[in-house]
């Protein structure tokens, strides 16, 4: 049994038990593979039918004449999922045969695919989507309310951008309107109506002459948020919600608007692509489709309260270790999944992993930072970094790293040791740094309270240190 501080790293809190949150981290991902990364990221995100649970991964491999998915979620995928997804990639393929015909030039989505086409396409994904689709628009309780009174009165009457919020107000109600109709009624009719209030929607805000106007305005009235929001939007937890339900201070309108129009992007991209002439044989290929099982694991970790950062008894408390049963994350199933594939089964090594949300700490450090640098110093052949998005900087628990020890005998050294020790580095480095910078601005503070706080951090920090 190896030493458990990897696990025991990704299982510690804050001292008042938040979460502890680093650095964001996005990997540079290749021009070519970005829209293959689109394909598997609209993949996963449209699998998620609990917005409470579901967390899902795609893996694609594609070769010159197929496509495989290796499909994982947190809890295990569900058959209803699967036929889901064969459902999304059958029609996907209608659609791509169509239009292949004619076209020469990738041709605008609007005159590849019809409207009755696309918005039966999106009537599929939101009758699966739609708890999801629901929970982000249920937002607009009393708090959205006042705060859309709250712009209004900011805006003032007359302006330009007054009367475009009003616009995309309105066409919030609609939507809210029609969606809480199919809620009622479960009548499937509805649906393609609501999937084409939200595409038009979108086209507003992302691509109309309106658009710069909009843009102008949401930066106006959600000052802070940076440009890359709207694109995490579509990939992040709810972070702006409380554990009782209401909305946190400093709630963002363009947050909300993006979360609830992230189903429609997803789409959007996927029949965009699926009439490309570059990507369309991604869709016309034959598909397998493979759901990863369950993978449990039985980890060694510190016992997490002792472990809190901050906490004066850390290093004593080290002495203590306890076994708890953990599944890995999706994001990590499918991984040993490929590696698996590829060293067992010999399968060609081109693979993209798309998730429905953000990587934690732990699985991005795994996949995106200390499986390419073992590579860098082994070669081994069938086996190249894997293409992946960015992290969201939080340490998730409860997680465990996978395990790799089969792998060994194929590559002639421990890969399973050398992805932890890697793995294990990185995320102490960062947990020192992060450590460290608390405890520089907790000194700044001067606050009497706060006194006790480097002390202890200087505690956690020598601990980290010395391991
Ligand atoms: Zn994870």
């Amino acid at each position: 049994m190896s030493a458990p501080l990897l696990e025991s790293y990704c299982h510690l809190s804050e001292d008042h038990g938040g979460t502890i949150a680093l650095p964001r981290d996005t990997p540079v991902v290749r021009d070519f593979d970005k829209p293959i990364l689109e394909v598997a990221n609209a993949l996963a995100t449209l699998c998620v039918h609990d917005p409470q649970s579901d967390v899902y991964a795609v893996a694609l491999r594609l070769t010159g004449d197929s496509l495989k998915i290796y499909v994982a979620e947190n809890n295990g995928v569900p058959e209803k999922t699967k036929n889901h997804l064969e459902k999304l990639l059958s029609k996907l393929s209608q659609i791509a045969t169509a239009s292949q015909s004619a076209l020469e030039n990738t041709p605008p989505l609007e005159d590849a695919t019809t409207e009755s086409q696309k918005n039966d396409f999106g009537a599929i994904v939101l009758k699966h989507s739609f708890p999801k689709f629901l929970h982000s628009l249920t937002k607009r309780g009393t708090p959205w309310t006042k705060r859309v009174a709250r712009i209004k009165e900011d805006l003032g009457d007359g302006d330009d951008k007054a009367e475009m919020f009003q616009t995309i107000v309105n066409n919030l109600d609609a939507i809210d309107g029609i969606a809480h109709l199919y809620d009622d009624t479960q009548k499937e009719w509805i649906l393609p109506m609501l999937y084409k209030c939200l595409s038009e929607l979108d086209t507003v805000i992302r691509r109309s002459s309106a658009t710069p106007l909009i843009t102008e305005m949401l930066k106006m009235i959600d000052p802070g948020d940076e440009d890359a929001l709207t694109r995490l939007a579509e990939l992040e937890d709810d972070t702006d919600i409380n554990a009782d339900g209401t909305l946190r201070r400093g709630f963002s309108m363009t947050r909300f608007i993006y979360r609830l129009l992230a189903i429609e992007i997803h789409t959007r991209r996927l029949l965009r692509l699926a009439v490309s002439p570059s990507f369309v044989k991604i869709f016309t290929n034959p598909v397998e489709i493979e759901c990863c099982p369950l993978r449990e694991r039985s980890i060694t970790i510190y016992p997490h309260n002792s472990l809190k950062l901050g906490t004066p008894g850390l290093v004593s408390s080290f002495e203590t270790t306890k076994e708890v049963k953990v599944s890995l994350h999706a994001e990590l199933n499918v991984f040993q999944r490929l590696l698996e594939a590829a060293l067992m089964k010999k399968e060609q090594p081109y693979w993209v992993i798309g998730i429905s949300k953000l990587m934690c700490v732990g699985c991005y450090t795994v996949i995106a930072k200390a499986f390419p640098a073992i590579l860098q110093r082994h070669t081994v052949h069938g086996l190249t970094p894997i293409t992946v998005q960015g992290s969201d900087g939080k340490l998730s628990s409860p997680w465990a790293a996978p395990d790799l020890s089969f792998a060994e005998q194929y590559v002639g050294f421990d890969l399973n040791l050398e992805v932890r020790e890697c793995t294990e580095k990185f995320i102490r480095g960062a947990l020192c740094r992060y450590a460290e910078h608390r405890s520089l601005s907790n000194k700044a503070e001067q606050n009497p309270h706060h006194n006790r706080i480097p002390d202890a951090y200087s505690l956690a920090l020598s601990s980290l240190r010395k391991t």
